[in-house]
């Protein structure tokens, strides 16, 4: 019998049979697939993901891909000759064979001594910083290390894809409170109220895709209060760290807030942080007990990386020669760009604080539901985008829907992180074009 919702998928470890059939009861790799909704519940096999099969409809239909998140130039130069560097000279760069567990101890101590910079937290590079493959990486050794089976994990929707499937791959489930614009800044009461004695974890994303939204320190200070009276551990995926937008917003680590240290883990990307989303190198920060217990996953996902483009990241990180505050510059004149085009278009976006993307609400402009609103857009439009409905919990959205449509259903998420000449294509193609298709 094939699943009929991820909900039916979170079964305790205890109640697992030997099966011959893989999808009955559940395995592992169903679970996973559609706790981020890539399960072909049809098929009874796996899609890829929302952002891979964006960009394949953009190649397909050569639309300019404002989809998944990757800038569409490299990142600085001289970071990628320092990786050249250290991946042909031996006198400069470290072997090229495994790095340590916990990551090369220069890029430790160079993410210790950007935390202390930005932050003020004082961190031990040798127990409290550890080296992961992407964030995406930390992200799974986080959940996987806390998220007991039966046990139900929170977060604010619209969400990244891979808490849910984490959280379903631990036998755990995912709940979401919903994030609602135009603003999108979270309702601490309604996370508390959501959670239970079955509650094992919050996943904090600040700041926040696909929304934009930079936590504030009063919100933070409310997420360790719920934590520390539920007993519950935080994870906080703060990738966009180095991508604040506006100067009167100013990103704060969870680190930062007093109490967090015994509940709180913090979570970076060089991904986004340098334009170089290919690279993978994320890290994750916290207290040494915190850190000890994310390596029993961690030291067995992928035990370690790259040391090459380890040594580079901590280079850029120890200088970064002005990098961030230049990328953030230019991303913030395309987020504008971008954020008066939607408008053109007849699309109302929200102005994004942070990060890669905006949010448009297309209930203005069409009664389509955002699904088919992007597949219109790409076949017809030229225009990639993300339907924001992949990057919620489907089945309670249903139930949500039940007594007025959801409108995290009908927002579209954009990509800024492109030339301004992508933009300005996509932006005329959609002025252009939508009015005629709609
Ligand atoms: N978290 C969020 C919120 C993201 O947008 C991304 C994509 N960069 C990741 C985690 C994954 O980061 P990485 O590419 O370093 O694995
Ligand atoms: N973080 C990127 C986004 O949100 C995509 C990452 C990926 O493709 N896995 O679009």
């Amino acid at each position: 019998m094939l699943p009929k919702s991820p909900q039916d998928h979170v079964t305790p470890a205890s109640a697992a049979q030997p099966t011959a059939d893989p999808l009955s009861p559940p395995s592992p790799w169903a679970r996973s697939a559609a706790g981020a909704n890539t399960f072909d519940h049809a098929a009874g096999t796996v899609l890829p993901t929302i952002y891979e099969r964006t960009t394949a409809a953009a190649i397909a239909h050569e639309a300019v891909n404002l989809g998944q998140g990757f800038p569409d130039r490299e990142g600085p130069e001289w970071l990628r000759q320092a990786a050249a560097q250290a991946l042909t000279d031996p006198a400069v760069g470290p072997s090229n064979q495994y790095a340590p567990g916990l990551g090369l101890p220069v890029l430790r101590e160079a993410v210790t001594e950007d935390h202390l910079r930005r932050t003020g937290i004082s961190l031990d590079p040798s127990s409290e910083v550890m080296i992961t493959t992407g964030a995406t990486e930390a992200i799974a050794a986080s959940i996987l290390a806390f998220a007991s089976p039966g046990s139900q994990v929170l977060t604010f929707e619209p969400h990244y894809d891979s808490y849910g499937s984490m959280a379903a791959l631990a036998g755990a489930e995912l709940v979401g409170v919903p994030l609602s614009g135009p603003e999108f800044h979270p309702d601490m009461d309604a996370l508390e109220a959501a959670v239970t004695e079955r509650t094992s974890m919050l996943l904090l994303n600040t700041p926040h895709n696909p929304t934009g939204t930079v936590f504030t320190e009063q919100e933070l200070r409310r997420a360790v209060g719920i934590a520390r009276r539920h007993g519950l551990v935080i994870m906080c995926d703060e990738v966009y760290e180095q991508l604040v937008l506006e100067a009167d917003q100013q990103h704060r680590s969870i680190l930062s807030i007093s109490g967090a240290a015994e509940v709180a883990v913090a979570i970076g990307s060089a991904g986004k942080s340098f334009s170089l989303t290919g690279w993978k190198i994320g890290w994750l920060c916290g207290s040494a007990e915190l850190v000890n217990r994310i390596r029993g996953v961690k030291q067995f996902l992928t035990f370690s990386s790259g040391p090459g483009f380890q040594w580079a990241v901590a280079q850029g990180l120890q200088d970064d020669r002005g990098f961030f505050a230049e990328n953030a510059a230019s991303l913030a004149a395309a987020r504008d760009l971008l954020h008066s085009g939607l408008h053109s278009a007849g699309l109302r976006p929200n102005r994004a604080a942070s990060g890669y993307f905006l949010l448009a609400d297309i209930s203005e402009a069409t009664d389509l539901d955002d699904v088919a609103f992007c597949r219109l857009l790409a076949e017809e439009v030229g225009v990639a985008a993300i339907p924001v409905s992949s990057l919620i919990i489907q089945h309670r959205s249903d139930q949500r829907s039940a007594d007025a449509p959801d409108p995290l259903r009908r927002l579209v998420r954009f990509a800024f992180c492109k030339r301004l000449s992508s933009l300005e294509e996509g932006i005329d193609r959609m002025v252009s074009r939508l009015p005629k298709v709609l």
